[in-house]
């Protein structure tokens, strides 16, 4: 008997998607457990993110037919990050491993296999990718290449092309549960966690039926959640633009003594044009001073853990 696996899948109005979602889940979970691969209290949970379709009596009628299948039902749209991690806080002393995929079928079921592979050589975490973005717009591709190279230049710790399709193991769902930010970013939190952790690539797919539930809006709200809680750059760039200004101001100063000496100078030029490229580096400059100290406010207010031991010999 192997170890026990819950796969956690989001779902908001996806009542479209659903009926043939935990069919394909539940024909693969049986699968599994014939095989020996896991455990036969494995699960597949269903957290219905507040839907205003039937997406929750689906949940139910799918449970009373099929006892692998379970739900969790959140009181409000929380959005996605919150329905994953309501959902792996709920399970997670239930399992050793847990998965988080999509109800949308836009990624290759088959890759639950290679995940749990991985775990059973040693992986805590292993990181679905995708190798092809074929059924993506090309709008989609470029912008989330963009954010990847953002997020990058930002400092920030994060796996290219992977979203949030993978496998965690309990140990780092307990780590998991220590980060209580508000701003939740789990795509940058888990590589943070650490332990060991591998990568399987598999082709994303078309969405199987209904629309997306990420608009270009709460695309870009993401985006910005996931810089902003990571990084402190932004504020450095304050900093960075108030020097500019005042090496600007003082190349001016050059130039008006140069001017002045060689007794070519316009009257009133210098005293306006400088004083305003001077005090406004200045200000930058202070502000970017001041933003430094609340970005360390802020990093202390995430109150994120410090450190985690993994082995201790003696
Ligand atoms: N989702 C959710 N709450 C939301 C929006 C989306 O739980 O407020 C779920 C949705 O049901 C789906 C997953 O998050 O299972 C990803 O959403 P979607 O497929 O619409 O995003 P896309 O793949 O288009 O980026
Ligand atoms: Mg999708």
């Amino acid at each position: 008997m192997g170890d026990v696996l819950y796969i956690v899948v989001p779902c908001y109005n996806e009542e479209a998607v659903l009926p043939e979602t935990q069919k394909e889940l539940g024909n693969k979970l049986e699968t599994m457990i014939t095989a020996g691969a896991v455990s036969e209290k494995s699960r597949i949970i269903f957290v219905d993110d507040g839907s205003k379709d039937k997406t929750w009596e689906l949940i139910e009628k799918y449970h009373s037919e099929n006892p692998r299948i379970g739900g969790v039902k959140l009181a409000h749209n929380r959005g996605h990050q919150f329905a994953v991690l309501a959902g792996l806080m709920t399970v997670k002393d239930l399992c050793d491993m847990a998965i988080t995929m999509d109800a949308d079928l836009q990624d290759d079921i088959d890759v639950v296999d290679k995940f749990v592979e991985k775990y059973k050589e040693g992986c805590e975490v292993v990181y679905g990718v995708r190798n092809s973005r074929a059924t993506d717009t090309f709008f989609k591709k470029t912008t989330a290449e963009g954010f990847y190279k953002i997020m990058q230049a930002m400092g920030v710790d994060i796996v290219f092309n992977h979203a949030d399709y993978r496998l965690m193991s309990k140990t780092v769902l307990d780590a998991l549960s220590e980060y209580k930010e508000v701003n939740l970013f789990l795509r940058g939190i888990v590589p943070l966690i650490g332990y060991k952790s591998d990568t399987v690539e598999y082709a994303r797919k078309e969405r199987f039926a209904g629309e997306s539930k990420y608009p270009l809006k709460k695309m870009l709200a993401f985006a910005i959640d996931g810089i902003t809680s990571f990084s402190i750059k932004p504020i450095r760039l304050i900093t960075t633009l108030g020097v500019g200004a005042l090496c600007a101001s003082a190349l001016m100063i050059i130039w008006f003594i140069i001017g002045a000496v060689r007794g070519n100078t316009v009257s009133g030029w210098a005293t306006i044009v400088i004083s305003i490229w001077l005090f406004g580096g200045l200000i930058l400059l202070g502000l970017g001073v001041v933003g430094e100290y609340i970005g360390k406010i802020y990093m202390e207010a995430k109150g994120r853990p410090r450190f985690r031991v993994e082995k201790f010999l003696g």
